[in-house]
């Protein structure tokens, strides 16, 4: 899912990346300025970063009702598929890193083979409680990502061995799998909770990278646009690249679209105005009311209407 094909390589190396080393991000919007403003949080309470960058609520009432009025729901059923199709990613992309160091560079066929026999993760108890149906078509879903990683995995660790005979384990675990998986961040520093995650991190040029399994939308860039905000904040570099990876079933296909951008500083802006707008919102305990046009598979629909 999180590696690039040749041609988003290309994409990446030719235009993106330099663009992004010669792009000039004014100085106040960079995380490393979380101590004067716009960055400066002006309310005291901590959001979680999905709090800032979901906009599926159309007027934040959900937001609302959660942090302020203490409303608990159930996930819905796109929620609960979402985080076990994280789930089973992570676990392959985990398994496979841990094969390396476990067997080596000269038992990498026993890699490749316990790679190959690796199940998806078990069912959590949240997809238990899903009607039946839906319980075997996450299954299913889960099933079809965990081949596709596996093969996509077991063809990067050859790639990387053909090319560089003398390899020991931790380069070919580093070289195969660049990624840093669920990398924990404290977002405090700007007004966001202490135990953020972000999907994935590419690991030679910072680029945040965030996994998606509906359809696109405008306000997913405020994710990665907050964690390479928060990154910058903790470790004084720049980040100026996201990646949405989106993740389509069809049938038994799956198709993976990448939106690679540069994080520049309307997004940045975008990203502040939102965080005290939602900010304010919970600390001035402000109902937003009803939205008008509210999908039926809202988690609060029942409590709205
Ligand atoms: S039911 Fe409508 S107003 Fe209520 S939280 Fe959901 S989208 Fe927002």
């Amino acid at each position: 899912m999180y590696f690039l094909n040749e041609e988003e390589r290309r994409h990446l190396l030719k235009r993106l990346l330099p663009k992004s080393r010669e792009l000039e991000v004014a100085e106040e919007l960079r995380g490393w300025n979380w101590h004067t403003a716009p960055l400066e949080p002006p309310y005291g309470c901590r959001l979680a970063l999905y709090e800032v960058a979901s906009s599926y609520c159309p007027t934040n009432r959900d937001l609302f009702l959660r942090r302020v009025a203490r409303v608990r729901v159930k996930p819905n059923v796109a929620m609960v598929r979402g985080s076990a199709l994280h789930a089973a990613l992570v676990h392959v992309l985990v398994a496979a890193k841990r094969l390396i160091y476990q067997y080596g560079v000269e038992r990498y066929t026993e890699i490749c083979r316990e790679l190959q026999a690796l199940d998806p993760p078990s069912l959590s108890g949240a997809v238990r409680d899903l009607a039946p149906e839906e319980q075997a078509d996450v299954a299913q879903k889960m099933a079809l990502l965990t081949e596709f990683e596996k093969a996509r995995i077991v063809a990067r660790i050859q790639e990387v061995l053909v090319k560089h005979p003398y390899i020991g384990e931790d380069s070919l675990a580093n070289l195969a799998l660049p990624l840093v998986l669920e990398q924990k961040l404290d977002g405090s520093l700007l007004g966001l909770s202490q135990n953020l995650s972000a999907d994935a991190m590419i690991a030679f040029e910072p680029m945040i990278m965030d996994l998606k399994f509906g359809e696109p939308r405008d306000f997913h860039y405020l994710t990665t646009t907050g964690y390479a905000l928060v990154m910058e904040a903790v470790y004084e570099y720049p980040v100026n690249l996201g990646c949405l990876v989106y993740v389509e079933f069809r049938d038994r296909r799956i198709i993976v679209r990448r939106d690679l951008h540069i994080i520049g500083d309307e997004l940045r802006q975008w990203f502040i105005e939102t965080r005290d707008e939602k900010a304010r919102l919970v600390e001035e305990e402000i109902d937003p009311g009803v939205a008008e046009d509210c999908h039926p598979t809202c988690p609060y629909f029942r409590v709205c209407h």
